[in-house]
């Protein structure tokens, strides 16, 4: 992949802070800083921290501690903090830093499909789908036809228009249901999840609890605002052997049982939730259901959904939440009062004021429902998968950062041969103006930041 790299300094419309740069350049530490910010690999809000880090040689035969290998003291740095990637997933806080968890993601559905990073290669053979969950209607809302027909307002919708997603008539639209439902919207899947394992040994003959013993579903899955504001899910599901990944699915799993499989599943799932000023809410997934069978990328003619667009498309998901779709906030609410003066939908701010609301009662205190206003109730993870469906995000953090280590030192011993004393406190986030500016000068492309490519 080319590294492209911004011209910031000649074309950047801020002017520099050059008070700030100069007390730098004379202070000689321009190039140590630039050192240290590029580190950050384009991250433009990093965590400060203040503190040290020492490492010590180990004798690997007595166990004792020797001589100090590393020291390092944050007041040493040329920014005088020690600067580390906020790693945020959303593009809209920090480009940098989800562009990396995009890729991530990416690797961890592909190994999950092709195998690799721990995951054997013949699950590429295993019995998968491709399968997205939606939430009832809450109300009717504009849309487009494919049929040529206008939407019941009269108009022909253009591709992007606004008012796509957005109730026809707000005030009868049922927006507690809404922010109940996306509230619950966790909870519904992991019910879904041990009612597909049912039907799944249903279908083979198997009690629930004998089907462990044959076969083993799991599962990855990324959840997805439309632009009505409710979740949806799309998620991979494969059927095992017993042993997970590693072993292959016995001979009555195919990618037939299991879709029909899922449809009984979702069709019978529901969650109680609470009664509102005497309404009994219940759960459940709309009756939009799309289950595809993924082919193997060679296999591809162009019309099959391929392992690749399965894994693109779920790792660009993960790097969004309600702000993308809806046109809502992409970080917590303090205030409600906030509201009013921000930039954003008439539908968001009704479903974060419905939200917020519902936040004030007692007997839905364990929904969090303020805290998760902006989020427009839902408060479940974005992207989960099963223990046996790949390889974590963590390891391959894990592998990322063992990369570094040998780019930058590859004469040093193996980590295991060391002890490390650290203590580290929070200062504060964010650069300084110049480092900013500075930053700004040398930030790559995201995800070019001299890493190895994959996908
Ligand atoms: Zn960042
Ligand atoms: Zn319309």
């Amino acid at each position: 992949m080319p590294v492209r790299r911004r011209t910031a300094i000649f074309t950047s419309v801020t002017p520099p802070p050059l008070p700030e740069l100069s007390n730098l350049a004379a202070g000689g530490t321009l190039p140590a800083i630039l050192r240290q910010l590029s580190s950050l690999g384009g991250c433009t809000h990093p965590i400060r921290l203040d503190g040290h880090r020492t490492e010590y040689d180990v004798d690997t035969a007595t166990g004792e501690i020797g001589r100090v290998l590393h020291q390092l003291n944050s007041g040493d740095l040329p920014a005088g903090q020690l600067l580390v990637r906020c790693n945020n997933r959303r593009t809209t806080r920090c480009p940098a830093c989800s562009e990396v968890y995009r890729r991530d993601t990416f690797q961890l559905i592909t190994a999950g499909l092709r195998g690799g990073k721990g995951t054997p290669e013949h699950v590429a053979t295993h019995p998968r789908v491709f399968a997205t969950f939606t939430a009832p209607g809450f109300g009717p809302v504009h849309n487009r036809c494919t049929d040529g027909r206008p939407c019941r307002c009269g108009t022909h919708h253009d591709q992007d228009d606004e008012a796509l997603g957005t109730p026809l008539n707000p005030d009868t639209y049922d927006y507690e249901a809404a922010v109940l439902w996306n509230a619950h919207a966790g909870p519904l899947w992991r019910r879904f999840s041990t009612y597909l394992r049912r039907e799944v040994g249903k279908r083979a003959g198997l009690l629930q609890r004998e089907l462990r013993d044959h076969a083993r579903v799991s599962f990855a899955k990324v959840a997805e605002y439309q632009k009505r504001g409710a979740v949806h899910f799309h998620a991979v599901i494969r059927i095992d052997g017993p042993g997970g990944g590693e072993t292959p699915p016995p001979a009555w799993a195919t990618a037939e049982l299991l879709t029909d499989a899922i449809g009984a599943a979702a069709a019978k799932v529901r969650v109680d939730g609470p009664t509102i000023d005497g309404r009994a809410h219940k759960f459940v997934f709309g009756r939009q259901l799309d289950v595809r069978t993924i082919r193997s990328a060679d296999f591809n003619d162009g019309q099959e959904l391929t392992e690749r667009a399965v894994a693109a498309y779920i790792a660009k998901y993960a790097t969004k939440g309600a702000e993308t779709a809806t046109g809502a906030l992409d970080r917590p609410l303090k205030f409600v009062a906030e509201l009013a003066q921000l930039d954003i939908s008439e539908h968001a701010r009704r479903l974060i004021r419905t939200a917020w609301a519902l936040g004030a009662r007692k007997d839905l205190e364990h929904l969090r429902l303020r805290a998760w206003a902006h989020m427009l109730g839902f408060r479940g993870h974005f992207s989960t998968k099963s223990r046996r469906y790949s390889t974590t995000l963590g390891a391959l953090r894990d592998a990322r950062a063992e990369w570094r280590r040998a780019q930058a030192a590859p004469n040093e011993p193996a980590p295991e041969t060391t002890y490390v004393l650290a203590h580290w406190v929070f200062a504060r986030t964010g650069l300084s103006d110049a480092e900013a500016w500075l930053a700004a000068s040398l930030e790559p492309a995201p995800g070019t930041e001299g890493e190895p490519t994959h996908g």
